[in-house]
């Protein structure tokens, strides 16, 4: 802020240097100053005009007592030279009341001069001034003179005849003359109190200054300091406004850096893949609801127990929290939850951090449509072909079950006819089901009840389960869905007839259930029984066209019940009980596609 000070439009003038700049402050300072020169100017006139006053009223006294005790004391003079010359003695002369009383002393001469008689009313000074001895000249001399305060008279004796008898002195003394000694004093002294008095002035002038000067200065700067103040104001609310300002930033920032973790947050949580980071000490900072979904542990523990089922990926973040390098394995098989899973999975070091960040896929349909693909690139070339073979097999058979009808009817009692007959119609199986499973399937889409079909299928399969031993049991709540129902109880009895045979002959409990959980959308089948369950390698070609492990299997079985699956828009995929046993999961659509279409395995 800049500060805006009138300036001067001349030299300050001595009020101005005095009080400082303020122009308030200056005048007030000068109209002070000049009342007090005023002042003692007034004071020291007055002094000298009572001076004047004085010196011309006591001149004035003076000539008027003078003129006066003169005539006093000429006509004093005169009754006591009477009444001497009439015989009367000085002493009684003196007595007279009708002399003044300002005669204070009086000398009687004789003819010669000599002085006969001396009186003094107290006054040692105008005895002084009777001397012993006068001249002849100065008896006959009437006089009358002024010396100093005191009138001298004097006048001659004569006889009525005009003899000289002698002569008479008097002294009168001027009885003003004190109080025009004080008068005087205090003409002096006037204008020497009026001095001293203008001096007291000034000094405590210059003593109480200061403080006069602090208040006038407080309130003649009352102008500029408001206006300072208003600048400082100024400044005050503009600082207060940034202040504002900053602190509106600064909530706008961290309302932006909470959105954006809370946004970053969201974006963690919603990504479907695993997202773990593990920390240059083991522990797992950060796994997102996928990661701890897919890997069922929460964050914070060590990577070796967040990871413990899948041992691959455990010791990829153990080589890369310890060489900093990326790594990424495209397939890895893991069993999560008793699911066994194909991981797609990559750990980066975060730049800056000796952290590693993981990122897993779960590809396991993605993995098992490979798979397919792959089993379909194998068998497309060879599909055709062995469609072909198949069906030549299978004309060949039908000739093979003639001659073997033939031969029974020349040889009824040969056991070797029906059994080539019985080998002959299990290949034909074999073959109607290979060719069926390389048929392109062609789904009519229309109501299915799941209940009706699963009661066909175990009516079908009663005889065997009650062979084994085995208890079916049908849940009765299965729904309807959109499917083939040729179809779909062919997958159906072969879930069900895998999941009865694989009970051991030993085994304590034998039991096989379908049961199903349905959503707005699908429903899950799920077959479960109580056998050996599905060992590892078992479990990663369970649906591979022609693996089997039993010994009159032909492998089919799995792969067609897929097939059918698929064709339904539907999901399969299986896995161990906690239990004991297998779990078979076939998730089907309640409502038909808008349009049916093929699959080709
Ligand atoms: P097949 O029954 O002719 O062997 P499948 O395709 O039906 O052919 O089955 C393939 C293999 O899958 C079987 O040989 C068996 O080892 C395994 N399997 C199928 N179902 C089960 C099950 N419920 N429990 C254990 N293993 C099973």
């Amino acid at each position: 802020m800049i500060l805006l000070t009138p300036r001067p439009s001349r030299a300050p003038s001595r009020a101005a240097r005095h009080w400082g700049a303020c122009p308030a402050l200056a005048a007030r300072g000068a109209a002070g100053q000049a009342l007090t020169v005023a002042l003692v100017l007034l004071l020291t006139g007055v002094g000298l005009i009572g001076l004047w006053v004085t010196y011309a009223l006591r001149a004035a006294y003076e000539r008027e007592a003078q003129s006066r005790i003169q005539a006093e004391a000429r006509l004093a003079a005169r009754q006591l030279a009477d009444a001497i010359v009439a015989g009367a003695a000085l002493p009684a002369a003196m007595a007279a009341d009708e002399l003044p009383a300002t005669l204070t002393a009086a000398g009687l001469y004789d003819r010669a001069g000599q002085r006969q008689a001396l009186i003094s009313r107290n006054d040692p000074s105008g005895e002084a001034s009777l001397p012993e001895r006068l001249d002849l000249a100065e008896l006959d001399r009437e006089a009358s003179v002024f010396a100093d305060d005191r009138c001298l008279a004097a006048a001659p004796l004569r006889s009525a005849a005009g003899e000289r008898l002698g002569a008479l002195r008097l002294v009168a003394r001027h009885r003003g003359a004190r109080l025009s000694t004080a008068v005087t004093r205090l003409a002096y002294e006037l204008p020497l109190w009026l001095s001293v008095a203008a001096a007291g002035l000034w000094l405590m002038r210059a003593l109480f200054a200061p403080g006069r000067r602090f208040r006038l200065e407080r309130n003649a700067r009352a102008a500029p300091v408001e206006f300072v103040m208003a600048g400082y104001q100024e400044v005050i609310d503009r600082l207060q406004s940034a202040g504002r300002e900053l602190e509106r930033l600064r909530s706008d920032a961290e309302t932006r850096a909470v959105a954006q973790a809370q946004f970053s947050d969201r974006l963690i949580a919603s990504i479907p893949d695993a997202l773990v980071v593990v920390a240059a000490d083991g522990a797992v900072g950060l796994a997102n609801l996928a990661a701890q979904s897919l890997f069922g542990r929460p964050p914070g523990v060590d990577y070796r127990v967040f990871f413990a089922d899948a041992p691959d990926l455990m010791d990829m973040v153990a080589a890369s929290l310890t060489d900093q390098a990326r790594r990424r394995k495209a397939e890895m098989e893991a069993t999560l939850a008793g699911h066994r899973r194909t991981l797609d999975a990559s750990v980066s070091p975060i730049p800056g951090a000796s952290s590693v960040l993981c990122l897993v896929t779960n590809i396991t349909e993605l993995a098992a449509l490979r798979a397919t693909t792959r089993a379909k690139e194998t068998l497309d070339g060879i599909g055709e072909l062995a469609a072909g073979i198949a069906h030549e097999f299978k004309n060949s058979l039908a000739a093979i079950d003639g001659y073997a009808r033939l031969l029974a009817q020349d040889a009824p009692r040969s056991a070797a006819a029906p059994a080539l007959r019985a080998e002959t119609r299990r290949l034909t199986q074999v073959v109607t089901e290979f060719l069926a499973f390389t048929r392109p399937m062609r789904i009519a889409f229309a109501p299915v009840s799941l209940a009706e079909t699963a009661a066909e299928v175990a009516s079908a399969l009663r005889d065997l389960a009650a062979q084994r031993g085995v208890t079916l049991r049908i849940a009765q709540d299965l729904p309807t869905v959109a499917g083939d129902a040729a179809l779909l109880r062919q997958a159906l009895e072969n879930l069900l007839r895998n999941a009865i045979e694989s009970i051991p002959e030993s085994a304590p409990t034998k039991r096989v259930a379908l049961r199903a959980e349905t959503s707005l959308t699908e429903t899950t089948l799920m077959v479960e029984d109580s056998g050996g369950g599905l060992p590892p390698e078992v479990a990663g070609n369970l649906f591979v066209p022609f693996f089997t492990t039993k010994k009159q299997g032909h492998g089919l079985g799995l792969a067609l019940v897929r097939k059918i699956v698929v064709s339904h828009n539907g999901r399969i995929e299986a896995c161990n009980l906690p239990g004991g046993g297998a779990q078979f999961r076939v998730s089907l659509p309640l409502q038909a596609p808008s349009a049916t279409r093929g699959f080709q395995p």
